[in-house]
C-alpha cells in the first residue's frame, strides 16, 4: 500500500492538492502468476512418466509380457518412471513445506563424516565420470543447525556439481567459519551463462531440459537450495562461467 499525496498549482493559478491511497497489486500478481505456473510445470512434470507409465502396461497386457526380452526391457523403464514420480513428489512436498511452521532442532553435524555419506550415494557416477573430489575444510570441524533444512542443500549442490561435470574434472568442496560459515561447492563443469544465473533458482527453471530430465534431474533442487538457505537466515550465491565451470557459496549464521 502506498500513501501518496500530490501537490500542483494549475493554470488558473490555485494551489491544489490530491490525497490518496494506491494499493500496489504488481506484486500480488506476480505471487499469482508464479502459483499458477507452479502448478501448471507441476502437473505438466508429473504427467510425463504417468503417461509413460501406462503406455507400458497397456503394452505389456496387449500381449508384449509373453517375450522374456521385451518384458523385462519394459520393466526397467516403468521402474525409472517410477522413482522419477517418486523423487518429484518428494522434492514438491520439501517445497511446500513451510519451514519456518517446523520446529526442528539444532544437531551438531560432523562436516567430513557427513560429506563423505552423501558423496556415497553418487559413488557409481563419480566412478564412471573419474572425478576427483578434494574436500578442503578441516577433517574435525563441526556446526550446529537444523539437520532437515541443511541436509537438502548440501546434497543438492554436491550433485550438481557431479551432474554437470564432465570426465575426469575435479570437484572442490570446501567449508568453515569466518565472518559466517560457509560452504561452498566448486566444478569445472560445463558453467551456467549470466543470463541463466539470473533464473536458476526459480522453481523448474533449467537450462537444458533435455539433459537435466535425462540425467534425472527435476528442475527444483537450486528451489529447495534456496528456500533452505533463507529458512536458516542465510544466503546462496553463485559464481561461474560458460565452459569454465560454477562455484556455489553458501553463507550461514555462526551458532
Ligand atoms: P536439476 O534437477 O535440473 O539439476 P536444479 O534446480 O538443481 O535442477 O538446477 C537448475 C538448472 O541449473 C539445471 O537444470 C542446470 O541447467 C543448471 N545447473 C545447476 N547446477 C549446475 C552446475 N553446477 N553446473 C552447471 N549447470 C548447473
Amino acid at each position: 500500500i502506498l500513501d501518496m499525496s500530490l501537490r500542483f498549482i494549475e493554470e488558473d493559478g490555485n494551489d491544489y492538492q490530491v490525497l490518496g491511497i494506491a494499493y500496489d497489486l504488481t506484486r500480488v500478481r506476480q505471487l499469482e502468476k508464479m502459483q499458477k505456473d507452479f502448478v501448471s510445470n507441476v502437473s505438466h512434470e508429473l504427467k510425463t512418466p504417468v503417461t509413460s507409465l501406462l503406455g507400458f502396461t497397456e503394452t505389456l497386457l496387449d500381449g508384449a509380457k509373453e517375450d522374456p526380452k521385451t518384458l523385462t526391457q519394459f520393466l526397467e523403464i516403468m521402474q525409472k518412471d517410477a522413482l522419477r514420480l517418486q523423487q518429484l513428489i518428494q522434492e514438491i512436498l520439501q517445497l511446500s513445506r513451510d519451514g519456518k511452521n517446523i520446529a526442528y532442532d539444532d544437531q551438531t553435524i560432523m562436516l567430513h563424516p557427513f560429506i563423505q555419506e552423501i558423496l556415497r550415494s553418487y559413488r557409481k557416477t563419480i566412478r564412471e565420470k573419474q572425478l576427483t573430489i578434494n574436500i578442503l575444510g578441516d577433517g574435525k570441524m563441526t556446526y550446529t543447525t537444523k539437520y532437515e533444512l541443511f541436509y537438502p542443500i548440501v546434497k543438492n549442490l554436491v550433485e550438481n556439481a557431479i551432474q554437470y561435470s564432465q570426465a575426469n574434472e575435479e570437484i572442490i568442496i570446501d567449508f568453515g567459519f569466518a565472518d559466517t560459515f560457509y560452504f561452498v561447492v566448486k566444478d569445472s563443469g560445463i558453467g551456467i551463462s549470466l543470463e541463466d544465473q539470473e533464473r536458476i533458482f526459480e522453481r523448474f527453471y533449467r537450462v537444458d531440459k533435455a539433459r537435466s530430465r535425462h540425467s534425472g534431474g527435476t528442475g527444483l533442487g537450486l528451489a529447495i537450495v534456496h528456500n533452505y538457505t533463507e529458512l536458516l537466515g542465510g544466503t546462496v550465491s553463485i559464481d561461474s562461467h560458460l565452459g569454465l565451470g560454477s562455484t556455489f557459496t553458501v553463507k550461514l549464521p555462526k551458532k
